[in-house]
């Protein structure tokens, strides 16, 4: 993906658009894959970088949602189930299965919890994982070395997805890419333009590079921006009411020695009533989630004091060294484009649904918003129908259930630190073959190396230093402190790539290192 090619085919083309997607998180992304994979014309735009909302800041999980089930929502869990399935069909170098443990300290969770996990085997039926199992204490303890045994009576063991969000991210734009869409990042959607008739028919947008700024037509305009589809709304019914409950999770990230393990521990109801997991990721821990109401969606949302001290509370009653505030390596939020079921009040946001809504406006401007990342082929396909119909386009199948994401690569194990890449790790092996040293990793606890920067500059459109260090890896996420002193090694890397020159590094070590602050506890915190 070249970012100069594709602002000359987002400006150049002389025909509109069959579909303009506002949006390069998960919803949007999915969307120009089906759009594409169909034989349409997709330009995607997205005002930051792909990623930057809520799509890089999940919990990693490609899961059904045991949650769901409990909630008695069995239509979300099945559906969530097969997606799971066929992810990890169709990239099996992004989605791997992960063993979960219910640990038991209750003599009524064994039975209870391995009733509930068979209903999940069942549900997933031909796309399973892996048969659930009450497990003894001293194979919990066995599969979890880490986990506190005071009182253990023993687990329940299921099996699950996990995988690195913005990779896969940037792998489905290759694939929409692959397919002739056009993906723009930096391009920030300022206004939607309509006919006479008050349709809509196209966009007008930024490249935030040049400062430039265009106008595209289309015959269907989708709105995937998340937690900022009523501001998008709003471009074309100005009374638009507000239709998302913000509610942010955060996550706490530790040394992988705090769980030392294979497998996760699922807590399926924390002393409010919530679920918890800590799950090994990228050799680090990763401890969350909390389910926040807040009232504004933002691109760097803070975690609360109180969300700290809850995760680290729920940690320490399960894992046998209890992490402190000083070994938490990095703080992430995310923040959930759940769906108001009506009033303008935002209330407990853990009992709103996590199914998708599409809505279609009075200028024919269709917004998806909601849904998981889990689901995200089957909430494009199910997009894609509605604008088929909207914009009277052809009527074409869907074909994403088999197709293979780009990188597809059946035994990943192979590739080394290189796993996630699939098969573009022979283009980043050929980038090092110049230079053997740039396959070191460029700070001793994190595995990135500089053949990577070099392969995100050239290939994955990364602009800046956050792109190569938050979402190409995730070093910003795994540990910030490290990230921030990889800052000015990165930063050389890209201007020699790009010519940029002195002020561009100076200030983009600058940029990264202020914004890496909130990612950083206790310095980067609010009190609620
Ligand atoms: C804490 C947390 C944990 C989660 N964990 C999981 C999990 O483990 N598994 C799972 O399946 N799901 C999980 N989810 C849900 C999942 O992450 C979301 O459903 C999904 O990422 C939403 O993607 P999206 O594309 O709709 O939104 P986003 O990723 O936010 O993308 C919207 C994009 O629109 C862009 N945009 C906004 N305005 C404009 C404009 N004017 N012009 C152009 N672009 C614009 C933004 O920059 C943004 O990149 C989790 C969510 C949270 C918050």
């Amino acid at each position: 993906m070249n970012r100069q090619t594709m602002l000359a085919g987002a400006k150049g083309r002389e025909t509109p658009w069959d579909i303009v997607v506002i949006g390069g998180g998960a919803t949007g992304v999915g969307v120009a894959i089906d759009a594409a994979t169909r034989g349409f014309a997709v330009l995607l735009l997205e005002a930051e970088d792909f990623g930057k909302g809520t799509s890089s800041r999940s919990t990693k999980l490609i899961h059904g949602g045991v949650r769901y089930l409990e909630q008695g929502n069995i239509s979300l869990v099945m559906e969530a189930l097969k997606e799971r399935g066929l992810l990890r069909q169709n990239a099996p170098h992004l989605v791997h299965d992960l063993a979960f443990i219910v640990p038991n300290y209750s003599w009524w969770e064994a039975p209870f919890y391995g009733i509930g996990m068979k209903v999940y085997d069942l549900l997933a039926g031909k796309y399973g994982f892996g048969r659930s199992r009450i497990l003894s204490a001293e194979e919990t303890i066995e599969r979890l070395p880490n986990l506190q045994t005071e009182g253990l009576r023993g687990g329940v063991i299921y099996y699950d997805g996990q995988f690195d969000d913005t990779r896969l991210l940037i792998h489905m734009a290759a694939t929409a890419a692959d397919h002739g869409a056009t993906l723009l990042n930096y391009a920030p959607v300022l206004n939607v333009t309509r006919d006479a008739e008050g349709f809509a028919d196209g966009v007008t947008f930024a490249d935030s590079d040049s400062g430039e700024q265009f106008t595209v037509r289309s015959r269907v305009v989708i709105n995937a921006t998340g937690i900022f589809a009523d501001r998008v709304r709003r471009m074309t019914d100005p009374e638009a009411k507000r239709m998302i409950a913000p509610s942010q999770g955060i996550h706490l990230v530790f040394e992988q020695s705090f769980l030392r393990a294979n497998a996760a521990i699922m807590v399926p109801k924390t002393s409010d009533g919530r679920v918890l997991f800590a799950i090994p990721w990228h050799g680090h821990t990763v401890v969350g989630t909390t389910d926040t109401p807040i009232q504004e969606s933002s691109y760097e949302p803070k975690p609360f004091e109180g969300e700290i001290d809850f995760i680290l509370d729920t940690a320490a009653q399960f894992l046998s060294r209890p992490p402190t505030r000083a070994d938490i390596l990095s703080v992430y939020v995310g923040i959930r484009p759940l769906v108001k079921e009506d009033g303008d009040g935002v209330g407990n946001t853990s009992t709103l649904s996590r199914d998708h809504t599409i809505h279609i406006d009075q200028a024919g401007l269709i917004s998806i918003v909601g849904g998981k990342w889990t689901t995200y082929r089957y909430m494009a396909e199910d997009c894609v129908n509605h604008a088929i119909t909207l914009g009277m386009l052809d009527d074409r199948e869907c074909t994403t259930r088999s197709l293979h994401l780009h990188g597809y690569h059946q035994a990943p194990e192979s590739l080394g630190s290189l796993a996630v890449y699939g098969s573009d790790a022979d283009a980043i092996l050929a980038i090092a073959a110049e230079n053997p040293r740039s396959l070191e990793p460029m700070h001793p606890e994190l595995p990135y190396c500089e053949a990577e920067v070099i392969w995100a500059v050239r290939s994955e459109m990364a602009l800046t230093v956050e792109d190569v260090l938050a979402r190409r890896t995730r070093a910003l996420f795994l540990n910030a402190r490290a990230a921030i002193s990889m800052a000015p090694r990165v930063s050389q890397i890209m201007a020699r790539e790009t010519g940029a020159d002195a002020g561009w590094v100076a200030s983009q070590v600058e940029a990264f290192q202020t914004l890496a602050q909130g990612y950083l506890v206790p310095q980067g915190y609010l009190a609620s």
